[in-house]
């Protein structure tokens, strides 16, 4: 087995200290680089092994959200007679991301972890959407990851669009910084890599279609070989080289970084009002008997949905999620709210600018 090196891995002091009593306790350390059907490809100093979460982390699982992801820094119990090594903890994470466990109601479940740079990668193509980017941008902040705007395929527009498009997306980056990017002609590809020093992980997050694998593959195997596999990616998961769609994948970068891009990333659902009417019908449904209409079910007289909590009618967990999702949305909206009046100004201008102008034309004429 090849020896691996942590530190280009993303170990750090911190993961060091939080590592030492499992340390002592015989165990070692590894980030893990794929998972499958609840079976993890984790890297160690000692190489790659094969791992299965420990009985008693499984337990902590339930209902809670301590199963390992790609990108978990954890503390493993290798089987001196090369069989599966148990994982026995997951250290503290710096960033995640999470979604709604299928089939569950209000389980969470972690699709990747310990990222430092999302970029949100959107088409030039298609009219990127302020509020979509917003949406994503309070996402990643959220997971405690740093966002990048990346601006793909600026190679299909001119100038004064290109400009414009720029200037949309400067103003609700709310200070993130924003990137040019063409994965076919090559431009601004080289500037994201910045982002991967060795050390660092990033994902990429964005609606299809908008280049994602593309700039994946041009940080991977370098400008001119669009069609190159990321390194490790996709191995085959199992001997038999059957190869599985659904796992997660953390690509090591040979010239520093790494990359995170798996399927539970693409699938990420961003929260809208509609998703919350939707998801928490249960809740929602009782609002119409409330008292006031615009009830937010806090502590207004005469709620109804507190009155079910109270009740046992209404699970108290699912009640407190709907707080705290509408405690976000509500925080959204008030940015939205004052990115738009930012929009509206600077549309005023450029009116009153087009007006003068006109009028300085008309002057001309008649003079
Ligand atoms: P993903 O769904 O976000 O992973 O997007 P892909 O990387 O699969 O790209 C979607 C489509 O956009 C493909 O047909 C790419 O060839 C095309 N594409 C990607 N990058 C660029 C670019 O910089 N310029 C142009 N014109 N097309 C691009
Ligand atoms: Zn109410």
């Amino acid at each position: 087995m090849q020896s691996i090196e942590l530190l280009p891995l993303g170990w750090t002091p911190d993961r060091a200290e939080a590592f030492a009593p499992h340390a002592a306790a015989g165990l070692v350390p590894g980030r893990v680089s794929l998972e499958h059907n609840h079976v993890y490809r984790v890297l160690t100093a000692a190489g790659e092994v094969l791992a299965e979460a420990a009985g008693k982390l499984k337990h902590e699982a339930e209902g809670r959200n301590a199963l390992p992801a790609v990108g978990d820094w954890v503390a493993l119990r290798p089987d001196p007679s090369g069989g599966r090594a148990l994982l026995r903890t997951i250290l503290p994470r710096t960033s995640w991301f999470s979604r709604k466990a299928a089939g569950r109601e209000t389980e969470e479940q972690i699709v990747a972890a310990n990222i430092d740079t999302v970029l949100l990668v959107f088409g030039m193509d298609i009219h990127v959407k302020p509020r979509a980017l917003e949406r994503y941008l309070v996402v990643t902040r959220r997971s405690g990851a740093a966002p990048v705007v990346v601006l793909n395929k600026v190679d299909l527009l001119e100038g004064e669009e290109i400009e414009e498009v720029l200037a949309d997306a400067r103003e609700v980056s709310g200070g993130a910084p924003v990137h040019l990017v063409s994965t076919r002609t090559g431009t601004g590809v080289a500037d994201l890599e910045v982002y991967l020093s060795p050390g660092r992980t990033i994902t990429l997050l964005g609606p299809s279609g908008a280049g994602k694998s593309s700039i994946v593959n041009a940080l991977v195997a370098g400008h001119g070989s669009p069609d190159a596999l990321p390194i490790g990616a996709v191995r085959p998961w199992d001997s038999r080289g059957r190869h599985t769609s659904v796992h997660r994948q953390l690509v090591v970068r040979p010239a520093g970084g790494m990359i995170i891009d798996t399927p539970g990333m693409r699938e990420l659902q961003l929260w809208d009002t509609d998703s919350m009417d939707e998801s928490f019908a249960d809740v929602t449904a009782r609002a119409g008997a409330c008292r006031f209409r615009d009830c937010r079910h806090e502590s207004e007289p005469g709620c109804a949905v507190k009155a079910a909590v109270d009740a046992g009618d209404l699970d108290a967990g699912r009640y407190e999620s709907f707080l705290k999702l509408q405690a976000e949305q509500a925080a959204t909206a008030r940015l939205r709210d004052e990115r738009a009046q930012i929009v509206a100004k600077r549309q005023a201008r450029t009116i009153s600018r087009a007006i003068r102008a006109m009028q300085n034309t008309r002057d001309k004429d008649r003079r």
